[in-house]
């Protein structure tokens, strides 16, 4: 028997239900409820996911962000206690909407920046899947963050760091050490990318995740967006930051000080801890997954990534370095440049010379407001359709 009171538990909305994070956070509600209350939901298009969580849990505020589905008839079924809302405005304020405590941002793109920026603004806790929207709008997003606690990181890294900052002091800081796997295309050569298949690019040695994340964990975009994550989040400088290949993804990041002592957090690869850990903080709770088994890990090989060849995470890498808007012209040609890649329009290697034309190209701006910048993100995707459609066809 639980301890905590039906009134003690925390409120969480998922946002993006119906995706790898989303289903997974579910899993983690499911074997919680004694601790959690799950009090909203959203899809982008899986009404039919939606449906059925939602009568499981018997959630009370349901969101589907694509307005075209506003006279679905399959949502005739839901009860009539249930507020039901359409799009992406009222997506960024599910969270006050559902009385949530804590709001999982899993959307997909820098669509959930909105979302992230209310949420923080509405002084509810972000438990961010969303990297996206701080790599966008880091430089917005942060300022609004209160305490260190409100802004949870669910990324396996950032969790990680995260954890090992606790009872440290940031000035003690020396490095942080960002590990990667080195994804599915690790060893190869520029020329040997060229040619490789989407179903290639997918098969991820270590982790089960998402169509986007998989993609760009393949060109390694993934860390560079994860450095700049990692910079905004724990307000390092980029020079303080190191990647370093794991190949075996034991290690999900480490803390290194100023004595010279080096923090590193372990687990099994599975999204589901550091989603938990993001609702359970600031304690732990009990968890049935697998356990890490040294003997089966055996080895651990580490090496330095290669920037030559994972040309992503070199421009990732100065982007943010360069700031402003550079960020937001990186992320968003590397979404327009990623989708293309899935449908088959563009090779693996066109996604690095669509972001390194789109940066070239760019105007910097400095950021100004959370309106100005969805519209420049909104914009930057526009020219890199544009010049997809005109150059690789
Ligand atoms: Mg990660």
């Amino acid at each position: 028997m639980s301890t905590l009171g039906a009134s003690n538990k925390k409120k969480i909305a998922i946002l993006g239900a119906s995706g790898s994070i989303g289903t997974q956070a579910l899993d983690v509600y499911e074997k919680h409820k004694d601790k959690l209350e799950l009090v909203a939901l959203s899809v982008h298009t899986s009404v039919n996911a939606l449906l059925t969580a939602a009568h499981k849990y018997k959630v009370k505020h349901l969101l589907v962000s694509d307005e075209t589905l506003k006279d679905d008839p399959r949502l005739d079924s839901l009860p009539s206690d249930v507020s039901l809302y359409f799009g992406r405005s009222a997506l960024s304020e599910l969270g006050s909407l559902s009385g949530a405590d804590i709001v999982l941002n899993a959307l997909v793109g820098s669509v959930g920046l909105q979302t992230s920026y209310e949420t923080l603004k509405n002084n509810k806790v972000l438990a961010l899947a969303n990297k996206e929207s701080l790599v966008v709008g880091g430089e917005l997003l942060m300022p609004l963050v209160q305490e260190r606690a409100q802004l949870m990181p669910v990324d396996s890294e950032h969790s990680a760091i995260f954890q090992c900052f606790e009872g440290e002091s940031r000035a003690d800081l020396y490095k942080i050490w960002l590990t990667a796997s080195g994804g599915p295309f690790f060893g190869k050569s520029l020329a040997e990318l060229e040619n490789v298949s989407v179903r290639d690019a997918l098969s991820h040695p270590n982790w089960s995740m998402g169509k986007k994340i998989s993609i760009d964990s393949a060109t390694l975009m993934n860390k560079g967006l994860e450095v700049i994550e990692a910079k905004h989040l724990f307000d390092v400088d980029f020079d303080q930051i190191e990647v370093l290949i794991q190949r075996q993804s034991a290690i999900h990041s480490m803390v290194e000080f100023v004595d010279g002592s080096i923090k590193a957090h372990l687990g099994a690869t599975d999204m589901r801890i550091p989603i938990q850990y993001a609702f359970s903080y600031p304690n732990r709770w009990d968890s049935p997954l697998e356990r890490i088994s040294f003997a089966d890990i055996a080895r651990m090989d580490f090496y330095y990534p290669d920037v030559d060849t994972f040309k992503c995470l070199s421009l990732a890498l100065e982007a943010g370095k360069t700031g402003k808007s550079a960020p937001c012209m990186l992320n968003a040609a590397n979404e327009v440049a990623v989708k293309h890649f899935l449908e088959g329009t563009i090779g693996f290697n066109d996604i690095y010379r669509t972001v390194e034309h789109m940066l070239e190209q760019h105007t910097l701006t400095k950021l100004t407001n959370i309106d100005d910048l969805c519209e420049l993100d909104y914009e930057c995707k526009q020219k890199t359709e544009e010049y997809i459609v005109t150059t690789f066809r």
